[in-house]
């Protein structure tokens, strides 16, 4: 037998309150706990008011536990429904990245600050396994040609969102500590920190 609205609202009331008090908790005394639970598929953002965000359908990327924690606290503050296109990026798929910038006419030199590792890379042009050995040797000195290969970057889609929307999602980022670059249809987000929460 169904409860009473009123017995029903009240319950979930406080189960709300619990659970946001519990991940205040959580994440004030032991925030390395929050590294190890999340799932990283995609989260709804805080206990209530929250937004949500979510991988690209059928995308293959990974996003560090850092990564997972900071969308968690984007979209618990702006809001907003946020789809992630892109993560963490193995030399195999910065590669891709490389070939598909080219084909599509792009200046790699002028879509990545490192000129020399870009130059390096194109010395295995077009050959898709070349490419990934050298970025992969970039890797293994240290190097990195973006900061997708370092796990510290995502990509937000911006189709969808209004010009407020993605100008509240750079704001926020750069709130919670990262760097962001409106990159036409998607948000570039760098430089994300451990221990946002
Ligand atoms: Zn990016």
């Amino acid at each position: 037998m169904p409860l009473p609205v009123p017995a029903v609202l009240a319950l979930a009331g406080t189960v709300a309150t619990v659970a946001w008090v519990r991940r205040r908790r959580a994440s004030t005394l032991t925030p390395a706990q929050s590294d190890t639970s999340p799932s990283a598929n995609g989260h709804t953002g805080a206990s209530s008011g929250g937004g949500t965000w979510s991988k690209k359908p059928g995308s293959t990327f990974e996003l560090a536990a850092h990564v997972v924690s900071f969308l968690d606290a984007l979209v618990a503050r702006s809001g907003l429904t946020l789809v992630v296109t892109d993560g963490s990026r193995t030399p195999r798929r910065q590669a891709e990245e490389l070939l598909a910038s080219l084909e599509q006419g792009v200046n790699v030199w002028g879509l990545y600050s490192q000129d020399d590792l870009v130059t390096e890379a194109m010395e295995g042009y077009p050959d898709l396994d070349a490419m990934e050995a050298i970025l992969q040797s970039q890797v293994d000195r240290g190097l990195y040609l973006s900061d997708h290969m370092r796990g510290d970057a995502v990509d937000l889609r911006t189709r969808g969102l209004s010009a407020d929307q993605v100008d509240l999602v750079m704001a926020t980022a750069v709130e919670l500590g990262a760097q962001a670059l409106d990159e036409g249809d998607h948000v570039h987000v760098e430089d994300i920190p451990g221990g946002v929460a």
